[in-house]
């Protein structure tokens, strides 16, 4: 063994060792029990960053876990890499994308990820850009064609007009085109849509059965999809001849509308405005609210803000007539683009009343009786009596609800109706960088699909990427034109391609067949693999690619090709890398690049720091400090072991006949901590500590060297199970250890240890002994002594007699075998 933890060496040689040997490889094994354990596959920026390695190292040291523990572990990766950063950059320096993505991923493969020890089978990788991987997409597309589950229908675009293009939403800066500066403008196009909404119903109620889910991201999903379940009411208004419904899960407080609200985008507008004097103000502040972004304008901080349009509609139920409003927070994407107002039980509302003097009136009274709409500070939203509400007033509100409902049935000015948040997955996308859609648009058959036996529909390469014009696709003569598959005719294909969600959506059933080039995966393998066990990545994804990867899986269920409901059974979202108190970012260049750690202290100390910094679903703060510490610890374990490596060398660790020693019994006490920290939600922090007490132990044990059989027995077993424990978090160094000290395999393959249950029982337990709440001693007693001996032992003491003077205390409490507290 050599004296000096020399970590370039080590890594290179385990990373060597385990390539050759395909240490990773795995194939379906009946015989053994599955895991599928599953990162976020990365977009090939072309570097990986600090969460890279984080979100890479807790899916490690899962998987490297579940085979000691006697799993087939399932643990690949692939790129997601179709996507706008390589037409980006096609278009700045006139690099292919294709050459660009996959130069990407070559150096973050070969000079990244394999320098970190991952334990991936390779040979499993998936890139979403190749053909053999989008094709796929587009069999899945027609599929869905063929189901009514992929259709066409029109919806806004972001425009540039000046670059007469397409812009997607990260193009549109503050309203601008990123390269122009130009405003952009709304514009209708036809667009392909995945009607996930036929799905919204399952995608609700198999919320409540993933258990292995944060419950932050199963609420996140849940307000997404945003089932409610209210009344639908048709408003009249005045000199218009058409109804403005509304939409609302309150029906008790619709004596309470003292006005409405209507979306900008709201279709009736322009026969509102029609002649009012308010018209041109009208228009003008549409078009500033149509240059926002629709999520800020519906988030609860955005300013609230609304213009009169001159309109009154009439509540049905009283006949009243209310203001119409232009709304910025109402979107015409949200149950029909208008709500009534009610400021007295609405806090939005109320806002808005107090802000634009619009009156407030109050229809749900407290048990106080004391809601004065001239005193109230804020909306009253609880539950109350009915008043101000016609043959409704005395009734609970509650109870109102439905009377309400039933009234409106009844006089035929509106429905009981379920409104859902979620809408059609637009999957569009004027780009090139992507899967082509599998259409054909034939003068005489209308909407072809492409034939199966004619996949993939293959990007074309004659294509100069301007970012300007229409869709990159419809530049290129040789793709566009084309015949017919039905008729032979003339006819032309589809130029837009797939939003790059797609790809994501049902990758990881590819990886259970990586090559199979007769399916998009096997059903039989996926049948042994899926669902994933564990999937890792970042909150960032709890809405979209979860509810779509969701939505994918159970269409390819229904498809007949898988018999599973959710693809993801455990889900973990870790914490960002922060340094400084912020996101590591360019803009604020606190920005750690991961290959100056590997390069200074190798990767098991970039692995074991960001594993031990803080527990994986919490952020971590970057520390010079706390790499260095990860650095010495790993020094101070090679510097033990090597200083025993003779001691230890032939001897056979010890069993059962050392259960009284003591660091026999931490050996077993760290197991059972270690196991446990990684059961209990991998606590990986807490594992890591215990890991270095035991270090400590060791040390402790051996200051004045190991003299005796047992002793040398003892230590043995000590270091081989740190070196099992350790092995994990830091894969290479952990081999190189074991090697060392004589065993012929190695460590990846070997069983995780098993606690001595018999070796932990306590023998004896340190009791702390305060007087009036402050530690004046301590005492030693054998493990599980009573209370009451516990009681007199502390009595006894001389330290605690300083304070009793002989009198007996005014009250003793005791904690079972860990305290006792004197109070005189
Ligand atoms: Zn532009
Ligand atoms: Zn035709």
């Amino acid at each position: 063994m050599e004296e000096r933890y020399d970590f370039k060496k080590v890594e290179e040689r385990w990373q060597r060792l385990w390539q050759e040997s395909k240490t990773f490889k795995v194939t379906e094994d009946p015989a053994k029990p599955k895991y599928y354990c599953l990162e976020m596959f990365p977009y090939p920026s072309g570097r990986i960053h600090m969460g890279h390695v984080r979100n890479y190292s807790i899916g490690d040291v899962i998987s490297r876990y579940k085979r000691m523990r006697g799993f087939n572990v399932l643990h690949p990766m692939g790129w997601d890499s179709f996507g706008l950063p390589a037409e980006n950059a096609a278009i700045k320096h006139g690099t292919h994308p294709a050459k660009w993505t996959l130069e990407n991923i070559a150096f973050m493969r070969d000079k990244q990820l394999k320098r970190l020890g991952l334990s991936y089978d390779w040979d499993r990788e998936v890139t979403t850009c190749l053909e053999e991987y989008y094709r796929w997409n587009q069999w899945l597309f027609i599929k869905m064609y063929e189901r009514g589950l992929a259709y066409k229908k029109l919806s806004y675009v972001n425009w540039c007009p000046s670059c007469n293009t397409v812009l997607a939403n990260e193009q549109v800066e503050d309203g601008l085109c990123w390269r122009c500066s130009s405003v952009v403008q709304h514009k209708e196009l036809e667009q392909w849509f995945f009607k996930i909404t036929a799905y919204a119903e399952e995608l609700l109620a198999y919320t409540d059965k993933l258990t292995g889910w944060p419950e932050r991201v199963l609420t996140m999903q849940r307000n997404w999809i945003g089932k409610s379940v209210g009344v639908e009411v048709d408003f009249s208004v005045e000199g218009v001849g058409e109804k403005l419904a509304i939409f609302t899960t309150r029906p008790d407080t619709l004596y309470g509308v003292t006005f409405m609200s209507i979306a900008p985008e709201h279709p009736m507008l322009e026969s509102l405005i029609k002649g009012k004097r308010e018209a041109d103000d009208v228009r003008a502040f549409v078009q500033r609210v149509m240059r926002e972004d629709k999520a800020a304008r519906t988030d609860e901080a955005h300013e609230k803000e609304g213009i009169f349009t001159g309109a009154y509609a009439v509540n049905p139920l009283n006949n009243e007539r209310v203001p119409v409003w232009v709304g910025n927070f109402v979107l015409m994407e949200y149950g029909t683009g208008a709500i009534m107002s009610v400021p007295a039980h609405d806090q939005r509302d109320f806002e808005f009343a107090k802000k634009y003097t619009i009156p407030v009136r109050v229809v749900i009274q407290n048990a106080e009786k004391n809601l004065d709409p001239a005193t109230m500070k804020e909306a009253y939203i609880a539950e109350g009596t009915m008043v101000n509400s016609g043959p409704f007033d005395g009734t609970p509100n509650g109870k109102g609800k439905e009377a309400v409902a039933d009234y409106v049935e009844r006089k035929k000015t509106g429905r009981r109706t379920v409104n859902w948040r979620l809408r059609d997955w637009g999957i569009s996308r004027q780009r090139y960088w992507g899967t082509p859609i599998p259409i054909i648009y034939c003068e005489k058959c209308g909407v072809v699909p492409v034939a199966e036996k004619n996949l993939p529909v293959k990007l074309p390469t004659d294509v100069a990427l301007t970012g300007k014009g229409q869709s990159p696709l419809a530049e290129s003569k040789s793709f566009r034109e084309t015949t017919c598959p039905t008729c032979g005719g003339k006819a032309r294909r589809e130029t837009d391609t797939m939003d790059t969600f797609v790809d994501s959506s049902w990758y990881f059933l590819r990886y259970c067949s990586p090559r199979d080039d007769k399916a998009p995966f096997d059903k039989k393998a996926a049948g042994y693999w899926m669902s994933v066990d564990q999937y890792i990545g970042g909150i960032e994804h709890a809405v979209l690619h979860l509810l779509y990867a969701r939505f994918f899986t159970k269409v390819i269920r229904d498809l007949g090709l898988f018999n599973g409901d959710e693809p993801f059974l455990n889900l973990l979202t870790q914490g960002m890398v922060i340094k400084d108190g912020a996101k590591m970012s360019k803009s604020k260049g606190n920005v750690v690049d991961p290959d100056f750690i590997l390069t200074k202290y190798g990767a098991d100390t970039a692995r074991l720091f960001s594993l031990f910094a803080a527990p994986p679903e919490r952020d971590l703060e970057w520390s010079d400090q706390g790499v260095d510490g990860a650095y010495r610890f790993l020094h101070r374990v090679w510097a033990i072991v090597y200083r025993h490596s003779r001691d230890v060398l032939n001897v056979k660790p010890a069993g059962a006949e050392a259960r009284g020693d003591r660091l026999y019994r931490k050996t077993h006490l760290t197991i059972k901590k270690v196991t446990e920290d990684i059961e209990r939600e991998f606590h990986f922090n807490t594992a890591i500590s215990a890991l270095m007490e035991m270090v400590n132990e060791m040390y402790d044990y051996t200051t004045d060297g190991v003299s005796t059989d047992l002793q040398r027995a003892v230590l043995r077993s000590a270091i081989d199970t740190l070196t099992l424990l350790i092995s994990p978090f830091a894969p290479h160094f952990a081999e190189e250890l074991w090697a060392s000290t004589g065993h012929p395999a190695h460590i990846a393959n070997e069983p995780w240890p098993q606690h001595d249950p018999e070796a932990i029982k306590a023998s004896e337990v340190t009791i702390i002994v305060q007087v009036n709440g402050k530690v004046r001693s301590k005492l030693t007693l054998p493990a599980g002594t009573s209370d009451k001996d516990a009681e007199a032992a502390a009595l006894a003491d001389p330290k605690v007699k300083e304070f009793t003077r002989g009198n007996p205390p005014k009250k003793v409490v005791v904690v079972q075998g860990k305290l006792v507290n004197v109070v005189v």
